[in-house]
């Protein structure tokens, strides 16, 4: 699996609203192979530019359409809160959008390690090093609170809590010096710049 960004849908894919810039938004994570239901309102365009993310797609809300849907209990694999961003690129560290998205993208290529027999080992690598950059940034953005340190299998993780919900997220510390870091950073501004290149 590569690493594929979109921007989030200019509307609330639920009543159509058009975000203002700035306005708060709901990004959902729909498993679709287990919920038909949320993928009816997810038009072909919004399908494939997730495509990275197998059977999860992502639901962009306005707030009145995410009461609705926690009404309703309408379930959704995870769930962030966003703001549209200002028409100009945001560093890739102080951007919310795609460092949930690099998250959430990392996150799933770890979780199915055990089930994809070719992934190669410098992928999952790469993977637990995004994972691990991303939840940083997302500390930074008060996205993420770290809870505590666990040692597991002779790896150190950080457990985060996320802001607003009870979701806990374990992340492995893949323990990289500051030249791998400055790297990394590096490969995020790049990644983040492709989902601007492509408009
Ligand atoms: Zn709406």
């Amino acid at each position: 699996m590569d690493y594929k960004f979109s921007t989030a849908s200019k509307f609330c894919m639920k009543c159509k609203h058009v975000f203002n810039e700035l306005e708060f938004f709901m990004s959902a994570l729909a498993n679709v192979a287990a919920d038909d239901s949320a993928s009816q309102t997810v038009s072909e365009d919004e399908k494939n530019s997730n495509a990275g993310l197998s059977d999860y797609q992502r639901v962009d809300s306005c707030l009145e359409c995410w009461e609705k849907d926690i009404e309703k209990e309408i379930k959704y694999f995870s769930w962030w809160q966003m703001q549209k961003a200002p028409k100009k690129k945001l560093p890739a560290l102080k951007d919310l959008e795609f460092l949930w998205q690099l998250f959430y993208q990392a996150r799933t290529i770890l979780e199915n390690i055990d089930t994809d027999a070719d992934i190669e080992n410098d992928k999952i690598a790469e993977a637990e090093n995004f994972a691990y950059v991303s939840a940083l940034g997302l500390m930074r953005m008060r996205q993420l609170k770290l809870a505590s340190y666990e040692n597991e299998d002779e790896s150190e993780f950080l457990v985060f809590t996320q802001t607003g919900t009870k979701n806990r997220l374990k992340v492995k510390d893949p323990k990289i010096n500051a030249e791998t870091l400055s790297k990394l950073e590096e490969k995020l501004e790049k990644l983040s710049a492709q989902r601007f290149d492509t408009q």
